[in-house]
C-alpha cells in the first residue's frame, strides 16, 4: 500500500526492516487492526494516549516515541518529527538518500517504542525513554551489511565505565578536547581524534594567552573546526567530548537552539559539522580525558598538529596515555 523501497535501501537491521515492512503492509497488530478483525473491543493506544492506535499514531505521535525523540535531541542529535504517517514516509524516503543515519535512527526509535508498547501490553512495564533512545542510536549506528555481529551496542550508552575512555560506535569518530592555563596566563588547548577501535587519527594543540579556564574549554571545542579534514566527514557521526560540564551544557543548549531555529544573542557556529550525519557533545570525567589534557599541556609550549605517530616529535607520555586508553576497552 505504501512505497517501501526506501526501507530496503536503508541498511536497517533485519528486525527493524521487518517491523517497517509490516507497518507499510498494514500487518502490525495494533489495537485498531485487532478491533477491525473483531479480536478486540477497543482501538485506543494501550499507553493511554487517547488516540486510535494505527500507523499514524505509532510512527509519529505516540507520547513515548515523542519522549524518546526529545531525549535524542537533548543529546545533540538532529532528528525530525512528523505530523502524519504520509509525511513520515515521504520525508524518510527523502532523508534516507541524504542523511541515512538520521532515517535509520528514526526507524529504530519507532521500532523500540513499539517494543516497549508490547511490554506494556504483555508485562505492564514500559521501557525508559533514555533506554529507547540509547538503544536506537546504537542500533542505527551499526552497519548491518558490513558488520552484522558488531559488539558495540553499548557504546553510546552513557559511559559504562566512567573511569576509562570509551570508543565511539563503528563508523563514528570521537574528539576529546581539553584546556589548561598557567599562572602566567599562558594557555593551551588541545585534542585528539580517534576511531571506533581507539586508533589515533590526529592530535592538535594551540597556544594562547587567557585567564578564564571555562572560556578556554570552549575555545578547545571551537578549535576542532581548524582540524576537521574532508576525509573525516566520511564518518557518520562525530562525538566531541570534554570534562567541563558547564561548557558541554552550553554547547548542547546551543545545538537545541539551532535545531529549533531559536535566535537569541550570540549563536555558536556549527556549520563546520554539517558534513556529518550528526554530531554530539558529551561530558566525561577527567579520568577519561587524560590524553586531551596531555595535548593541552603540550600546547603550552607551542602550536602543533600530528597526523601520524612519529616517535621523534611525540612525547612518551602521549604514547603511554594512548595505550592506557586503548587497554581500557575490548573490541569484539
Ligand atoms: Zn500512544
Amino acid at each position: 500500500m505504501f512505497d517501501g523501497n526506501w526501507v530496503q535501501k536503508l541498511d536497517l537491521s533485519p528486525r527493524v526492516a521487518c517491523f517497517w515492512w509490516r507497518i507499510l503492509k498494514d500487518a502490525l497488530p495494533t489495537t485498531d487492526f485487532l478491533m477491525n478483525r473483531r479480536l478486540l473491543n477497543y482501538n485506543c493506544c494501550p499507553r493511554g494516549c487517547e488516540a486510535i492506535e494505527k500507523w499514524d499514531h505509532i510512527t509519529t505521535s505516540c507520547y513515548k516515541l515523542l519522549q524518546a525523540i526529545e531525549t535524542v535531541k537533548k543529546r545533540g542529535l538532529i532528528i525530525p518529527v512528523f505530523d502524519s504517517f504520509t509525511e513520515c514516509c515521504s520525508q524518510l524516503k527523502r532523508i534516507a538518500k541524504v542523511k541515512p543515519f538520521m532515517a535509520k535512527l528514526y526507524c529504530s526509535l519507532v521500532f523500540y517504542s513499539w517494543k516497549s508498547r508490547n511490554s506494556v501490553v504483555h508485562d505492564g512495564q514500559e521501557l525508559g525513554s533514555c533506554f529507547i533512545a540509547s538503544t536506537a542510536v546504537s542500533l542505527a549506528s551499526i552497519l548491518t551489511k558490513l558488520n552484522p555481529f558488531s559488539g558495540h551496542w553499548g557504546a553510546f550508552q552513557r559511559q559504562l565505565s566512567t573511569s576509562s575512555w570509551h570508543p565511539p560506535p563503528p563508523g563514528w569518530i570521537k574528539v576529546n578536547v581539553d584546556a589548561t592555563i598557567r599562572r602566567s596566563n599562558v594557555a593551551g588547548v588541545g585534542g585528539v581524534i580517534r576511531d571506533h577501535k581507539g586508533r589515533f587519527l590526529c592530535s592538535f594543540g594551540y597556544n594562547c594567552v587567557h585567564w578564564d579556564s571555562g572560556y578556554m574549554e570552549l575555545v578547545a571545542f571551537r578549535s576542532i573546526k581548524r582540524v576537521i579534514k574532508d576525509w573525516m566527514v566520511g564518518a557518520k557521526v562525530i562525538i566531541m567530548e570534554g570534562d567541563n560540564a558547564n561548557v558541554i551544557k552550553y554547547l548542547q543548549d546551543s545545538v537545541f537552539k539551532v535545531v529549533h531555529y531559536e535566535v537569541d544573542g550570540m549563536m555558536e557556529d556549527f556549520s563546520f559539522l554539517m558534513g556529518f550525519d550528526s554530531f554530539i557533545f558529551s561530558h566525561v570525567n577527567r579520568e577519561c580525558n587524560k590524553l586531551a589534557d596531555c595535548c593541552a599541556n603540550i600546547a603550552l609550549e607551542g602550536d602543533f598538529f600530528w597526523d601520524d605517530l612519529c616517535v621523534n616529535k611525540i612525547p612518551p607520555l602521549f604514547f603511554s596515555l594512548l595505550k592506557e586508553d586503548g587497554d581500557g576497552f575490548i573490541i569484539t
